[in-house]
């Protein structure tokens, strides 16, 4: 109830951000594409038949481009997440917008298209949110943070989170990064299991 309350002022500190979508539910990847995690996922995903929404750093997508096609062919959903992985308090908005902008270049170069983006850390003044939408990105949040690339969480804990604060429209997040590599790859056959138990329809955004 508290946690509700919260979540409802967070969305109205934060406008131009979607935090949930629809009657799905969606699973998110941060950070990659990286040889040393994305395959992981991507292993899973195929197993259990699932499609999932992948936001990459453009520096990554340049440095690893067959990861990056790997998870194309594979029919997932390819993001913006910038090139550099910035803070939006740093950065003016041209400044901002133009690492977005180079990010987009990479993800196209390597033949993938989207109109999607997550701020890295979820920082950015909203007036640089406001003004990706107005040149017509998407602002993709999530309703459940797993924390997938903190030392101290447990599968068990991410997994009970994830069954308490799915609903409907949730917007699942994870990182493809060598941060979170081994706890979210023990945790995501779990709770990918746990969706489709429950009857939830898992898509790509
Ligand atoms: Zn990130």
């Amino acid at each position: 109830m508290v946690i509700t309350f919260i979540k409802t002022i967070l969305q109205r500190l934060y406008p131009y951000g979607e935090c949930r979508v629809g009657k799905a539910v969606y699973l998110t990847f941060d950070d990659g594409p990286i040889p040393e995690v994305t395959p992981g996922v991507l292993d899973i995903l195929a197993r259990y038949g699932v499609k999932a929404t992948f936001f990459m750093v453009g520096e990554n997508i340049d440095k690893h481009p067959d990861v990056f096609r790997r998870v194309l062919e594979e029919g997932h959903t390819v993001a913006n997440h910038s090139y550099n992985h910035i803070k939006g308090f740093r950065y003016t908005t041209s400044a901002y917008l133009a690492n977005v902008s180079k990010c987009q270049d990479a993800i196209e170069r390597h033949g993938g298209q989207t109109r999607l983006f997550r701020p890295p850390y979820g920082r950015t003044f909203w007036w640089q949110r406001r003004a990706l939408v107005e040149r017509g990105y998407r602002i993709i949040l999530w309703d459940v943070l797993t924390r997938d690339y903190n030392p101290r969480r447990t599968p068990e804990e991410m997994l009970s989170q994830v069954k308490r604060e799915t609903r409907p429209g949730s917007i699942i997040n994870f990182h493809d990064s060598l941060k979170s590599n081994e706890r979210m790859l023990k945790v995501l056959p779990r709770v990918i299991e746990w969706l489709q138990k429950e009857g939830y329809e898992i898509k790509a955004l």
